[in-house]
C-alpha cells in the first residue's frame, strides 16, 4: 500500500485545476501583456483570476500580485516594505520583528535585511508554539516598521493568534506617525482555512498554490492598498512593477481554480482530515509508548501532527516508513538537509525527543484504511529501530 503523508510539503494537483489551465499553454498562448488579440485573451483570463484570488481572501484585485512561489511573495514583502520604508542604504536602521520558528522564507529574508543594516528581533514560543503578545508588546520600539508572523507553522501547525497581533497594532498605530505594517505567511493555512485580509487586519499575506492541489511554481502575495512597497527585483512593469517577468498565465489560472476548489470543499475537507489525524494521533499514543505529540492541541492546522518518537533517529524512521510505502517528513521539507528543526529548538523540547520527531501532514484524498495501514505496521518499526538504541531501556 501506498500512504502520502506529507501534504505540508506539496500535494497532487486537483485534475480540475489542470484542464482549467491547459488550454492555456498551447491555444490560448499570447502573452498576457501584448497588445494584440492573442495577448488580450490571455490578460483577461488573467484578470479574472486575480478578481477570483482577490474575492477569496476579501481583498481587491489590485491588491494581488501574481508570484513564483510562496518563497518569493514572502521575499518580495519583506524586502520590498523595507526598501519602500528606509529607501536609503543610510537610512537602513529601522526594526522589524518576526519569530524564531518562520519559514526559512522568512527567516534567511530577516537575516539578510539584518546585513543590510536594519535591526530584527525573533519572538520566542511557549511549548506549544505560540509567541506571547506580551513579548511582542515589549519588542515594539520607536522605530519598528514590520512585523512578520506566520500563520501557521509548516513542521507542528500551531496557529498564531493574527487578529490579536492586528487589533494591538490597530491600537499602538493610532498613537505613531511611523505606522507598523504587518506581514503574514499563509503559505500552511491558504485553501485550508478561512482567509479573510479584513478580518485578520494583515497589511501583506503569502499564499502558495501547490500546497492547496494547485501546481508548483506560482503563488500570490496580497499587498493592501497604500501600503509602501517598492520593487526588488527589475526588468519589467508586470504585476503593478512588484514582480517583474512575462506573466505564467497557465499557472496563474491555475491558482485561482485551486483555490476555489479548495474553499468550496472546506469544510467537509476540514472535517475529513481532522478526523483522520485524530485517529492517528490517538492510534500512536496508544500503540506506541514514549511518544510526545509536538504543537497545540487546541488550536493547530487540522492536516499536521508532529510527534517525537523518543530514543529514535527521525531519518532512519523515515527510511523505514517510506520502505514501508508510507511518506513522511522529518522537520519541513524544506528543511531537508539543514540538520536538526529550528522550529523543535525553539519549543525547547528535550533534544532526544527532537530528534526523533516526524512530521504526518495529511490530505483529503487520505482514507481511513491508509491510517489503519500506517497504525498497524508503525508499532513494530519504532521497536526495532528502539532496539538499536543504547539508551532505549524498554523491550
Ligand atoms: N512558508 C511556509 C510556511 C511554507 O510551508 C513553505 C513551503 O513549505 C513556504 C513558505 C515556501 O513556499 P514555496 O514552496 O511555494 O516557495
Amino acid at each position: 500500500m501506498k500512504v502520502y503523508l506529507d501534504n505540508s510539503a506539496t500535494t497532487a494537483v486537483d485534475i480540475d485545476v489542470v484542464k482549467e489551465m491547459l488550454p492555456y499553454f498551447s491555444d490560448i498562448y499570447g502573452n498576457a501583456s501584448s497588445f494584440h488579440s492573442f495577448g488580450r485573451n490571455a490578460r483577461t483570463k488573467m484578470e479574472k483570476a486575480r478578481s477570483l484570488c482577490a474575492s477569496l481572501i476579501n481583498a481587491k484585485p489590485e491588491e494581488i500580485y501574481f508570484t513564483g512561489c510562496g518563497t518569493e511573495a514572502d521575499n518580495i514583502a519583506l524586502l520590498g516594505i523595507a526598501e519602500a520604508v528606509c529607501p536609503s542604504a543610510n537610512s537602513r536602521k529601522g526594526h522589524i520583528i518576526t519569530t524564531k520558528i518562520e519559514h526559512h522564507a522568512v527567516l534567511y529574508t530577516s537575516q539578510k535585511l539584518e546585513k543590510l543594516g536594519f535591526d530584527v528581533s525573533y519572538l520566542s514560543i511557549d511549548q506549544e508554539g505560540f509567541i506571547s503578545l506580551d513579548e511582542l508588546k515589549k519588542t515594539i520600539r520607536d522605530d519598528t516598521f514590520l512585523i512578520s508572523i506566520m500563520h501557521a507553522n509548516n513542521e507542528i501547525g500551531t496557529l498564531q493568534p493574527i487578529e490579536k497581533v492586528s487589533a494591538l497594532l490597530k491600537e499602538i498605530n493610532k498613537d505613531r506617525k511611523n505606522k507598523i505594517y504587518l506581514h503574514s505567511d499563509c503559505v500552511q493555512t491558504a485553501g485550508k482555512m478561512s482567509i479573510d485580509v479584513q478580518k485578520m487586519g494583515v497589511d501583506a499575506l503569502a499564499v502558495s498554490a501547490h500546497k492547496f492541489n494547485g501546481p508548483k511554481g506560482v503563488g500570490f502575495l496580497y499587498v493592501k492598498s497604500a501600503t509602501p512597497i517598492s520593487p526588488v527585483m527589475f526588468g519589467g512593469h508586470h504585476e503593478g512593477n512588484i514582480r517583474p517577468g512575462t506573466e505564467n498565465t497557465p499557472y496563474i489560472i491555475a491558482i485561482a481554480k485551486a483555490l476555489e476548489l479548495s474553499i468550496e470543499h472546506m469544510e467537509s475537507h476540514q472535517k475529513q482530515v481532522l478526523f483522520l489525524r485524530e485517529k492517528l494521533k490517538s492510534g500512536i499514543v496508544k500503540a506506541v509508548p514514549e511518544v510526545l505529540i509536538n504543537g497545540s492541541a487546541d488550536n493547530s492546522i487540522p492536516h499536521i501532527l508532529n510527534v517525537s518518537f523518543k530514543f529514535i533517529e527521525g531519518e532512519a524512521l523515515l527510511a523505514r516508513l517510506d520502505a514501508a510505502g508510507i511518506a513522511v517528513s522529518t522537520g519541513s521539507a524544506c528543511a531537508t538537509g539543514d540538520g536538526s528543526s529550528h522550529v523543535l529548538a525553539a519549543l525547547g523540547i528535550d533534544p532526544i525527543a527532537a530528534q526523533g520527531a516526524i512530521r504526518f501532514s495529511l490530505g483529503h484524498a487520505n482514507t481511513e484504511q491508509e491510517i489503519d495501514y500506517v497504525l498497524s505496521v508503525l508499532p513494530e518499526i519504532t521497536l526495532s529501530l528502539r532496539k538499536m538504541s543504547p539508551l532505549w531501556k524498554g523491550n
